[in-house]
């Protein structure tokens, strides 16, 4: 085994019948880029910044933002990076950024209620990774969208400031692609819609998971609901999946399922483009693609969508069809 997952570092990422997926990491901060590089990952596709800000005992300025965002895109170029814009509220607090008490935080003021709420501080953000983006493959999503009108109003606000740092000559790439995250219920059911307006999803099956349960990721009570691989969640993957290809878009996962070497046959088969998770899993997951076919994996994922009942029959469906 270690003697294949040294041959697959520097491998691309393809099935036993020879179709090619994206094997992205997952990262919080610049230091991570040690093990994305160990690791042969094939782009990042979630940068959480709000570590940035967690990490500051102030809000961190445009400049210090800047050298960030640079140092990730230019390690990674010509690689793509999926910069998630910061997604503070819910659990993650900041001392110098006081938010209202709140009964249910986690339904409450976070993402991007805030930085739509808190246009300076988002300006700021988007206009370090604007300048970032000269320096490699800048992709940026949009955390925590429920609506279509949202999406919108931050890419307004991001074409804005687009539009001032060309006037002041300065040099920005012309083909940043902007996403959202499908973590909200609300967004992958209307998926289809979502499609025409956004250029990818990536699917945030850690929120998704507790929104579409109802069960709180954190609350051992209720992980008894916390199911990856209940019909309800794989149906609104895979209706995601289908929306943006129908639009000729790309779909990717950045939850910890996408990580998951149960969840990853089910994904292939749905046909999810691309698969970001923690830099340790990357070469485990290549190697199991490297075994499986898609054309059994869409079998597969027809069976878990519709023939299982529970998150347990498909769990024991995909051990014994991939062998594990
Ligand atoms: C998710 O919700 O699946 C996700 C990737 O975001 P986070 O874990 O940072 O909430
Ligand atoms: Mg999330």
């Amino acid at each position: 085994q270690k003697a294949e997952w040294e041959t697959l570092k520097t491998a691309t990422s393809i099935t036993a019948d020879g179709k090619h997926y994206d094997v992205a990491a997952n990262i919080g901060t610049p230091k991570d880029l040690d093990g994305v590089l160990a690791n042969g990952a094939e782009g990042i596709g979630l940068y959480r910044t709000e570590f940035l800000y967690m990490d500051s005992a102030e809000l961190p300025t445009e400049d210090d933002q800047f050298e960030a965002y640079k140092k990730v895109l230019e390690t990674m170029s010509p690689k793509p990076v999926v910069v998630r814009t910061m997604d503070i509220g819910g659990d993650k607090h900041l001392p110098y950024l006081p938010l209202p008490e709140e009964d249910n935080p986690f339904l409450g003021y976070r993402a991007i209620r805030i930085s739509l709420d808190r246009q300076d501080i988002f300006r700021t953000q988007l206009r370090a990774l604007l300048r970032a983006s000269a320096f490699g493959t800048l992709r940026i999503m949009f955390p925590m969208i429920a609506t279509i009108q949202e999406f919108e109003a931050a890419k307004a606000i991001f074409l804005e400031e687009k539009a001032n740092l060309q006037k002041d000559g300065v040099k920005v790439a012309d083909d940043i692609q902007l996403g959202i995250m499908i973590e909200i219920p609300a967004a992958a059911v209307l998926a289809d819609q979502f499609a025409k307006h956004v250029d990818f999803f990536s699917i945030g099956t850690n929120d998704l998971i507790q929104y579409t349960m109802a069960a709180d990721r954190g609350n051992e009570h209720v992980s008894y609901l916390y199911q990856p691989y209940n019909p309800s969640i794989l149906r609104l993957v895979k209706h995601v999946i289908d929306s943006a290809h129908k639009e000729g878009k790309w779909a990717g996962m950045c939850g910890e399922a996408a990580g998951d070497p149960i969840m990853v046959p089910i994904l292939l088969g749905m046909g999810l483009d691309e698969y970001s998770m923690s830099a340790t899993s990357v070469l485990k997951i290549r190697s199991l693609m490297k075994r499986l076919s898609t054309a059994d994996m869409a079998k597969l994922a027809d069976q878990a969508l519709n023939e299982s009942i529970s998150n347990d029959e498909n769990l024991a469906l995909v051990k014994k069809t991939t062998d594990q």
